[in-house]
């Protein structure tokens, strides 16, 4: 085998699952098409979960020193802001990160590369994935390389993360089933002064379609979104120049633009992938769900694909579980793009909608249900959820297991374990329970239960952290607020999301629940297995 995983795709994807595969010691290679690593901004907006996740790396703070911090989010209409949101308030005690890091895609990448360079793994620039063909043990890949040869190559596993125009995808014969929408969007990086609240996304509704300005590193730097007047749409080579009256029509007498550094257009579609996974091949990012950029929520969809697919495939490639664990990530991540393409889709016709009824529902009704809407709390807070992307959960996969006793509103098997900060040896500090679980392992919190008994586990332990949450008042008041109840465990899959839980642990129930559900091998299988392969 030449490779354990071959990762076709060095873009955002691409970068997060070879990093999760790497440190997880996973043999993989990464190929692109192209010579070195896209200089576009594209995706601009890093949701909390991707800091989450970024801060495991050991990335997050690199990648927060780059960024810059959106906090509040205003919504203008008719040249009046109607509404303002503040991002900080919605997601405080909800993540460490409550707010949106305006980081472009480009920056992530590097991140993403830099980090990947240092565990000792590079992307194989100016290689492109042509075609493969599936064996029953090994994916035969060809690959043509910057000399223009072409290359076999045998890998176990293939991951997809080649974009909307995926070869895996294709070569699989795979629908992509969806369509385009007839409007063209534009990107502009600006340096410019007008209305905008500073350090903060603004909305401008208006009666023939709508602007986002993120507020980009440096001084007035913005990035403007936004979709083209129907007059323009297929006129070929347009320039910045062509949406300033519009800008300047709703953005006021004020605005003054200095310089556009970067200004693109680009047909946008809404499709999905009919299924993730073929046999040994998987689809990741936008080989396998494409959508509307409102609401920056492709890339990161992209890196939770990654992160949720790689522990899965460590374990299986490590022969620690059997290949019918791989059938969670298509049961988990397909509902979640699923999901993202219908609410992206409605949001999008919405606010691009050319009619005249739609202008008007646009700039009078949509502006104030906003304004309603961003003054509840329990609204701001639910939105901030979904955004984010902190409140992705997969209750129905078969990973998820509740047992008996949990009340209704205590967190549940399919959530991500919430964020809370806790006392973990009576009389020590309060500590950040994100940062004392292990992303490489099961987490296994314990409150008020038995000690565990010596050989809790069939297989080795150090798939397994546990933590003893010390009886202590201010453990009390926080298991309280995050309606954890007392006596209670959970266990915590590798991405941060309960697999099991219930109010008394046995250790029946957690064996059981490793063999049957995660498909782990027991230690006698591995034994055996490692016997056979030592012996040829
Ligand atoms: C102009 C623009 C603006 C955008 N703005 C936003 C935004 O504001 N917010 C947001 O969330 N999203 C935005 N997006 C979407 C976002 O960029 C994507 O969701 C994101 O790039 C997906 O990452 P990916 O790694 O899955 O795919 P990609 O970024 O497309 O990466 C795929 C990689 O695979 C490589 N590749 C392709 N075919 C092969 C092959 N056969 N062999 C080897 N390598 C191959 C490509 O060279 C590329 O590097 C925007 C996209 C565009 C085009």
């Amino acid at each position: 085998m030449d490779t354990e995983v071959l990762v076709a795709g060095a873009g955002p994807t691409g970068l997060m699952l070879a990093n999760q595969l790497v440190r997880r010691g996973v043999r993989t290679l990464i190929i692109d098409r192209h010579a070195g690593p896209s200089l576009e901004t594209r995706a601009l907006g890093v949701q909390a979960r991707t800091l989450e996740i970024y801060s495991h790396m050991g990335i997050a703070d690199r990648a927060l020193e780059l960024g810059k911090r959106g906090t509040g989010g205003n919504i203008w209409a008719d040249g009046q802001r109607r509404a303002r949101v503040a991002l900080s308030d919605a997601g405080e005690k909800v993540t460490p990160y409550p707010f949106l890091l305006v980081l472009g895609q480009d920056d992530n990448e590097r991140i993403m590369g830099d980090h990947l360079r240092e565990l000792g793994c590079s992307v194989q620039w100016n290689t492109a994935l042509v075609s493969l063909t599936q064996q029953a043990d090994s994916v035969t890949a060809v690959l043509k390389l910057a000399d223009g040869s072409h290359r076999n190559i045998l890998a176990a596993w293939v991951a997809g993360c080649d974009g909307a125009r995926s070869v895996v995808r294709e070569s699989n014969g795979i629908t992509f089933a969806g369509a385009p929408y007839e409007h063209v969007f534009f990107v502009a990086d600006t340096e410019m002064t007008g209305s905008m609240v500073p350090d903060e996304v603004n909305v401008y509704l208006f009666r023939n379609g709508f602007h986002l300005l993120f507020p980009m590193r440096g001084k007035d730097h913005w990035r403007i979104a936004g979709i083209l007047p129907q007059a323009q749409r297929d006129k070929p080579d347009l320039k910045f120049d062509a949406v300033i009256p519009s800008l300047r029509n709703e953005g006021g007498e004020g605005l003054s633009i200095r310089s556009c550094t970067w200004f693109s257009t680009y047909r946008i579609h809404h499709r999905s992938a009919v299924r993730f996974r073929d046999r040994r091949c998987f689809l990741l990012g936008d080989a396998a769900h494409i959508h509307s950029p409102v609401g920056a929520q492709g890339m990161n969809t992209g890196l939770q694909d990654a992160y949720n697919l790689a522990w899965k495939l460590a374990l299986v490639v490590k022969n620690q579980a059997k290949p019918a664990l791989l059938d969670s990530y298509e049961q988990e991540r397909v509902p979640v793009a699923r999901a993202l393409l219908n609410g992206t889709d409605r949001a999008f016709r919405l606010v691009v909608s050319d009619t005249w009824l739609a202008g008007l529902l646009r700039t009078k009704v949509l502006a104030k249900i906003a304004a309603f809407a961003v003054n509840r709390k329990a609204v701001q807070k639910a939105a901030f959820r979904t955004i984010s992307q902190t409140g992705i959960r997969y209750p129905k996969s078969f990973l998820s297991k509740s047992l008996h006793g949990l009340p209704d509103t205590a967190p549940q098997a399919g959530d991500r374990f919430p964020w809370v900060l806790l006392r973990f040896a009576a009389n020590g500090p309060v500590e950040d329970l994100f940062q004392k679980l292990s992303d490489t392992q099961f987490n296994l919190i314990l409150i008020g239960q038995p000690p565990l008994p010596e050989n809790a586990f069939a297989f080795d332990d150090d798939l397994v952290r546990v933590h003893a949450i010390a009886k202590d008042a201010t453990n009390d008041d926080e298991l309280s607020r995050a309606q954890i109840p007392q006596p209670s465990f959970y266990l915590i899959r590798p991405d941060g999301y309960i697999g099991l839980c219930g109010t008394r642990l046995e250790t029946g129930d957690l064996r059981a629940y490793f063999a049957q559900n995660v498909y782990l091998n027991t230690a006698r299988e591995q034994h055996v297995k490692e016997r056979t392969a030592a012996t040829g």
